[in-house]
């Protein structure tokens, strides 16, 4: 039988649409303010947007954003998209409640990882400015999938250019600190020094123990971290540059005076 779902109107003026079913409502009176960064990994574009329209695939992005720039909505804004799954940010576990999913077109680390092209990143800047200021979300809550859901994500990955959007005044992002030869603290390290790192990437909204063991848990949000904001190295290792580029972006948060 074929499902035909209904056509809406665009909440970015420069979409098309192509409505998919997979959606819900907004949770617990939840109102958007966050945006998140998906990468689709297939191996096209147009498969990827069947996928996210395709009613056994029960997942879903508001929004998908080709190579060519082109943008197509799929999902009201108003309503719940399934794109985030079990996933956490600054104490909120319903992420797909509170956000605005958007799902780039890159093969992912898996088929081969591409640049992101100039007309794609060009477009992203556009949707997500557009969403930013008609939700008013602060720039800090432009986030990637990956650092909401560290250790079962990495899209959109290292290679996306956040720098850019920074200079575009989206998100939130500091010139990250030049990785160094220091040894830094890993795996298996512990103590006060481990727990104020762990105390620092929790204030700034990872879901991390602040325990004091640096384990595989903290590895994992580690490597979230640099993807998104030290990405010349993403090993997992809190050396001196990850530390110091943390700090700098705490000391810019909007409230941190
Ligand atoms: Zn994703």
């Amino acid at each position: 039988m074929e499902i035909r779902v209904n056509a809406f109107a665009p909440d970015f003026a420069g979409a098309e649409i192509c409505p998919s079913q997979n959606f819900g409502e907004r949770r617990d009176n939840a109102y958007i303010d966050a945006i998140i960064l998906h990468y689709t990994g297939m191996a096209s574009g147009e498969a990827a947007q069947a996928w996210l329209c395709n009613p056994d695939s029960q997942v879903s992005s508001h929004y998908i954003v080709h190579e060519d720039g082109r943008v197509v909505q799929m999902v009201r804004e108003a309503d719940r998209a399934w794109h985030a799954g079990k996933s956490f940010w600054a104490g909120v576990t319903d992420i797909n409640s509170c956000s605005v999913g958007i799902e780039i077109v890159n093969r992912g680390h898996d088929l081969g990882y591409d640049a992101f092209p100039d007309s794609q990143v060009e477009s992203v800047i556009s949707l997500t400015r557009d969403i930013v200021t008609r939700h008013n979300i602060s720039g800090e809550r432009v986030l990637a999938h990956s650092d909401v859901a560290p250790g079962r994500k990495i899209d959109p990955g290292e290679k996306f250019p956040w720098g850019r959007l920074a200079s575009a005044g989206v998100g939130h992002w500091v010139p990250p600190e030049p990785a160094g030869e220091d040894h830094g603290l890993c795996e298996g390290d512990s103590g006060e020094v481990v727990k104020s790192l762990q105390m620092l990437l929790f204030r700034y909204g990872y879901g991390v123990d602040t325990d004091g063991t640096f384990g595989e848990k903290t590895r994992i949000v580690v490597e979230a971290f640099q993807r998104h904001f030290r990405p010349e190295r993403v090993d997992g290792i809190a050396d001196r540059s990850t530390l110091e580029t943390l700090s700098r972006l705490l000391t810019a948060l909007p409230d941190a005076a």
